[in-house]
């Protein structure tokens, strides 16, 4: 009868309200990035919340979508992570990548790996194991190999764009990475914070670290509280920028205690502040609260960034 009727779709309509509805924002890097590039940055990073962010309201978790959205940048040559990562001062490609559940603090992260497209895969496989959550080098690549993961030419990470810009700075001098994030020489490190409709978080990062960086340098973004952090009660939040000045202040971490009392805006600009007072050094972070607020700064001339808005994707540049 009718009054069944009704009771049923009360009961449904507060089912479907206490379900949270998912939240999803992207990063693709903080530095001056040069107006000829604008385009393909925003692209990058809309088509990540485009495909993904559907998925998320279909059921997909908040770690699933940031792999997902992560593994959609790191195949995009615009940014420095999979294809198009920056060269180290040998010439070659070593990526670091981190993953991490904030239902239950587990993460995986690898450093300083070679030839893998998907190196933010690969922790997310590492999250899974027992005893231990964090692989560099040679051991992460065996890791690899035993996991499935196609270990691909070099060539085929490698652009056209990053060879020239390799040849530029090889032999200068003067170049020092911490430049690259308030001048012009690019820093397009990749991230992702979800969540979803169970009300869980989640997040990832990935790169190609700094240009012409010291072989075996590891800098902030495989490193938990520093590249990312996410906890269920707080937040979660993913970084990018001068990775020694990241680490001094483990900014992700530092950003996701602030959500205890402040909105995620004030958050993440705050933690910008610190990485730049106490820091010394330039960048950008996402950040998202268990309530699903965004929130997003940078200290660097620009930030590419995208987010899921209630009514369609939002992708810019921030100036
Ligand atoms: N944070 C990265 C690193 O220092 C670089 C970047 O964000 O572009 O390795």
């Amino acid at each position: 009868n009718l009054f069944q009727v009704l009771l049923f779709l009360c009961i449904t309509l507060k089912i479907l309200n206490a379900m949270t509805k998912p939240k999803l924002i992207v990063h693709g890097g903080a530095w001056d990035i040069p107006d000829q590039y604008v385009d393909a940055h925003i692209t990058g990073v809309q088509k990540a919340v485009e495909t993904v962010f559907p998925r998320m309201e279909e059921g997909l978790s908040a770690l699933e979508a940031v792999e997902y959205a992560v593994n959609i940048l790191e195949s995009d040559a615009t940014f420095d992570a999979g294809r198009g990562a920056f060269l180290n001062s040998l010439g070659e490609i070593e990526l670091d990548a981190l993953i991490m559940d904030g239902a239950t603090l587990d993460f995986g992260a690898v450093a300083a790996v070679k030839n893998l497209l998907h190196p933010v895969s690969l922790a997310r496989k590492i999250m899974d194991e027992k005893d231990f959550c964090m692989l560099a080098g040679e051991g992460a690549q065996q890791f690899a190999r035993s996991k499935g993961f196609t270990e691909l030419q070099p060539e085929t990470l490698l652009t056209e764009r990053e060879r020239k810009f390799f040849a530029q700075i090889k032999n200068d001098p003067k170049y020092r990475p911490i430049h690259s994030f308030s001048g012009s020489t690019p820093n397009d490190t990749v991230g992702a914070v979800a969540l979803d409709n169970t009300g869980s978080l989640a997040c990832a990062t990935s790169t190609g670290g700094t240009p012409r960086k010291h072989p075996g340098r590891i800098g902030d973004s495989p490193i938990i509280g520093c590249g990312a952090y996410a906890e269920n009660n707080l937040g979660a939040a993913s970084s990018t920028g001068y990775g020694e000045s990241i680490m001094k202040v483990i900014l992700c971490k530092t950003a996701c205690d602030r959500l205890e009392h402040e909105s995620s805006m004030d958050a993440a600009c705050k933690s910008i502040n610190i990485l730049k007072q106490k820091g010394k050094g330039f960048g950008g972070i996402i950040v998202l609260n268990s309530k699903g607020e965004y929130g997003f700064c940078h200290n660097t001339p620009r930030m590419a960034f995208a987010f899921a808005a209630d009514t369609d994707v939002h992708a810019a540049i921030q100036m």
